[in-house]
């Protein structure tokens, strides 16, 4: 049996020590352990996400929550400005129109970042814009969007900053608060290093404002309702227990080593990574604002990049990610988010070599794992 690695950008790798504590027998999510856990839960997550606010937990996928912002956010009618720099970004837009709510898009080419002063410009042509969606980082580019300009030029507008921040919480700067990031989406399988089933909402006092008067049909996702309950270290429905438990184990780890030298590891993991994929003479997908959470590999000419995904995992075990859309078959991508070492690089790596020089790419065998050592060891 092969044994399995991987370097997906969600799901990520869970650490054993966390499966262990979600294997523990199921506690009543209305009894005093449970509601004290969710009291530790809601400081870490407060950590995380670097808020004063509470961070309101759901059990679903990111997907969910976005959903809920759009449904808390908004009214029917109501416009929204959502910058499509990727697949997620397409994924806000369609949310909004599900809801009814009029998107105006602001297109970016994919692999490239947008600039403040464009989402100024539009919000002057379209003076009743009412929320303004974005990723903190488009997993499906590798793209940052500098959040921390985007949230000083909105601040004192009519109008929301509605972060989908899934894929950089945990893993690149994100300072909620600072930064005035109205609503902010996370998820618990990506830097967060749990299985997918978690997701997770910050909400700004302005955000508060936009909630108090949307009128757009909700239930489950009410993150007032939600908000209510957690002020009470209460669920507002059943908790996915077992999912809080592992979160639990996790965010003391994050506190223990701290968040700075968390985002650190991953600058140097991502360092290494996209110097060994330079080294191997291939190119970065990425133009601008590279993450340090992931690394976007232009598929060598000639080469079927379905045919990298499938032999790395068939021959060495290894799960990365292709690219999605319209970029399936081009890129390829390596996440190295949460559980994922100096070593894991190595291996990924390795594999890498072997697997491009089965296809016909010739890499001189080491000389993307020197370039990764260089990096991460001396
Ligand atoms: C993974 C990811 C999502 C998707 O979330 P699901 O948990 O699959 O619903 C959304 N946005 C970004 C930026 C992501 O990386």
């Amino acid at each position: 049996m092969l044994k399995n690695h991987l370097f997906t950008p969600g799901p990520t790798p869970v650490p054993p020590r966390t499966l262990l504590a979600m294997a523990s027998p199921i506690i009543h999510h209305r009894s005093p352990e449970f509601s004290q856990i969710l009291a530790e839960v809601k400081e870490g997550l407060k950590y995380v996400f670097q808020t004063n606010n509470d961070v309101l937990l759901f059990a679903s996928t990111g997907t969910g929550a976005m959903e809920g912002a759009v449904a808390n956010a908004l009214s029917p009618g109501e416009k929204a400005l959502v910058v499509r720099g990727g697949k997620f970004g397409e994924r806000w837009a369609e949310i909004c129109k599900a809801y009814g709510i009029e998107t105006i898009n602001l297109d970016i080419e994919w692999g490239r970042c947008v600039k403040v002063e464009k989402i100024l410009e539009y919000l002057i042509k379209y003076n009743d814009i009412k929320a303004v969606f974005i990723q903190a980082h488009e997993t499906s580019t590798g793209v940052k969007f500098p959040l921390k300009e985007i949230g000083e030029a909105l601040k004192d507008r009519d109008v929301i900053l509605v972060v989908d921040a899934i894929s950089a919480l945990g893993a690149i700067e994100l300072l909620v608060d600072d930064w005035h990031l109205d609503i902010v989406v996370g998820a618990s399988q990506k830097a967060l290093m749990l299985p997918p089933g978690l997701s997770f909402v910050s909400i700004s006092e302005k955000g508060w404002k936009w909630i108090e008067r949307s009128k757009l049909p909700k239930y489950y996702f009410d993150f007032k309702k939600e908000a209510d309950a957690l002020k009470r270290n209460q669920p507002a429905y059943t908790s996915a227990v077992s999912l809080v438990i592992g979160l639990l184990e996790n965010l003391r780890y994050i506190k223990k080593r701290g968040l700075k030298n968390i985002i650190e590891h991953h600058k140097r993991l991502s360092e290494a990574t996209k110097s060994a994929i330079k080294a191997m003479g291939l190119n970065l997908f990425t133009k601008e604002g590279l993450s340090e959470a992931i690394t976007v590999v232009e598929v060598p000419p000639g080469i079927d990049g379905k045919e990298i995904v499938r032999l790395l995992k068939e021959e060495y075990g290894i799960m990365i990610a292709g690219g999605q859309g319209r970029l399936k078959g081009k890129i390829f991508r390596i996440s190295h988010m949460g559980y994922v070492d100096e070593n894991d690089i190595i291996v990924v790596i390795s594999a890498l070599e072997a697997v491009l020089n089965k296809l016909g790419y010739h890499v001189k065998k080491g000389v993307g794992i020197k370039a990764a050592q260089d990096i991460l060891f001396h």
